[in-house]
């Protein structure tokens, strides 16, 4: 059986839903495949941090941000491995995209300093809000969204990506796409087989996202020839109790409030004002890969109910934090050698009056914060393990969101959006930016696509 539409986009989480809502509202003819019973994938379940600068809401907070501030932190974070053009493709789009989504709907509740931003920039969503928000806009303005609609394999018809297998129910079908195929199918972080092949340092991590996040977009994509970037730099993320799943993310960052990070021995290794994918990888390389997070009352008190990373509180709540009234007492209840502990936060309270730590850590995170002593009981601890959330590596793309070949010339027909993209960020994984690229691409894959000619004499 065969259908003919203007644009076919290949999942259903942030990515595809703002370009579905983009194309549906430019007029043309739009199908969203979702493979999962329902739709979201990983952008439903993430921690909700969007990267903007210079936003009305920004604004009304009192702090003074730019794109130009914006992009340079994300080449700094990707250590300059990231493609430039695409990091100033979103510095060009990002403050037009945070307006588009708040005139759709979306609702943005704060705005908060999070890892590798020189300003507080992080705003945060409600991922369900936003992502049903973004649902009812796309079927409003006309376009359809199929679940339990696997995505199989795509064709060319004259050099061109113009079909798309797809199994639905039963049955298979052919649709074919007069002016483009999107992918949006989000990254990896579920397939075993390509993480071990593209990642194996990070096969004892905790395995969250999105369950259909199982790396199809790459093999369609790949199978069309094309070229994938940054595979060298997958990382985990830092921060999680070892109990976290999709269900239940246990996730703590007292270390971007003051607090410390140790190993099994009780000392430091980490500078931890850190991107906490960075904080994962030297996470990783400790004995057993046990570390334990460290705090006193004062960072505690700085906690933030209902976030999804400082919501200490509720993590105590729940028995996942082990709390003493002296560090020697805590050492003891988390089995790490109190000498070592005891000299471990001496040194650090030290190094913060004197502004000289050894492990150069001057700030709370990025450039952002100044360190407070560990030094109010009681004190607490909480084991903590790197997740992999997500992969941010994946198809080569160009400025318009084309798919890229191993020699950068794009293959026509198609294109790509979100996690599945590779070469965005580079060595180095900035807070809020994968969420940030999935709707400002999504929507420039949607602009690029409509702008195509009909092929309808191709397909026929
Ligand atoms: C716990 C967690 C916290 C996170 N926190 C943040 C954060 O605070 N800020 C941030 O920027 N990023 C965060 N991320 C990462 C971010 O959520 C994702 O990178 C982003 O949501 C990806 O959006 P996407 O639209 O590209 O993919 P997704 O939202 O994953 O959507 C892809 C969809 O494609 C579908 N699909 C896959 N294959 C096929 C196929 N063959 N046929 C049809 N459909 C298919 C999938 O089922 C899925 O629904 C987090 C991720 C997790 C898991």
């Amino acid at each position: 059986m065969k259908a003919v539409v203007d644009i076919v986009i290949i999942g259903a989480g942030m990515a595809g839903l703002c370009a579905s809502v983009e194309a549906a509202a430019a007029g043309a003819n739009v199908i969203v495949l979702e493979k999962q019973p329902h739709i979201g994938g990983s952008s439903l379940l993430s921690g909700c941090f969007m990267a903007f600068a210079g936003t009305e809401f920004q604004k009304k907070l009192g702090i003074t941000d730019s794109a130009e501030s914006l992009v340079q932190d994300m080449l700094h974070v990707g250590q300059y491995k990231n493609d430039r053009t695409l990091i100033e493709t979103y510095g060009h789009h990002q403050l037009d995209t945070y307006n588009w989504l708040v005139e759709k709907g979306v609702q943005f509740k704060d705005c908060q300093a999070v890892s590798g931003h020189t300003n507080p920039r992080g705003h945060t969503i409600v991922p369900d809000q936003a992502i049903n928000t973004l649902k009812d806009r796309a079927i409003e303005h006309g376009a359809k969204i199929y679940t339990d609609a696997l995505v199989t394999r795509l064709e060319k018809v004259n050099d061109r990506v113009a079909r798309v297998h797809v199994t639905y129910g039963d049955h298979s079908y052919v649709v074919e796409a007069r002016k483009g195929i999107i992918i949006t199918s989000g990254g990896f972080s579920r397939s075993e087989d390509l993480l071990e092949q593209f990642a194996p340092g990070l096969t004892n991590t905790i395995r969250l996202g999105g369950a259909g996040n199982t790396g199809d977009g790459i093999r369609l994509a790949c199978d069309q020839g094309a070229w994938l970037r940054d595979t060298p730099y997958l990382k985990g993320t830092y921060g999680f109790h070892q109990s976290s799943t999709n269900d239940n993310k246990r996730q703590a960052h007292t270390f971007y409030k003051g607090g410390i990070i140790v190993n099994e021995q009780g000392e430091r290794f980490v500078n931890e004002s850190m991107s906490y994918k960075l904080l994962g990888d030297a996470a990783l390389q400790q004995s057993n890969q046990c570390t334990f997070q460290l705090w006193d009352q004062t960072i505690m008190d700085k906690g933030v109910k209902g976030d999804a990373l400082y919501d200490f509180a509720s993590l105590y709540e729940l028995g996942l934090m082990e709390q003493a009234e002296s560090i020697e007492a805590l050492a003891k209840i988390v089995g790490v050698p109190p000498s070592s502990l005891q000299q471990t936060v001496w040194s650090y309270n030290e190094a913060v009056d004197t502004e000289n730590d050894v492990l150069g850590r001057t700030t709370l995170t990025h450039t952002f914060g100044k360190p407070t002593k560990i030094a109010t009981a009681p004190f607490y601890a909480m084991r903590t393990s790197t997740a992999m959330l997500a992969t941010y590596a994946g198809i080569s793309v160009n400025e318009k969101a084309e798919v890229l070949n191993p020699f950068s010339e794009s293959i026509p027909g198609l294109f790509a959006a979100g996690e599945v993209v590779g070469g965005f960020h580079g060595a180095g994984y900035m807070t809020g930016s994968s969420l940030g690229k999935a709707a400002i691409f999504g929507r420039i894959a949607a602009k690029q696509a409509i702008q195509q000619s009909y092929i309808e004499e191709a397909l026929v």
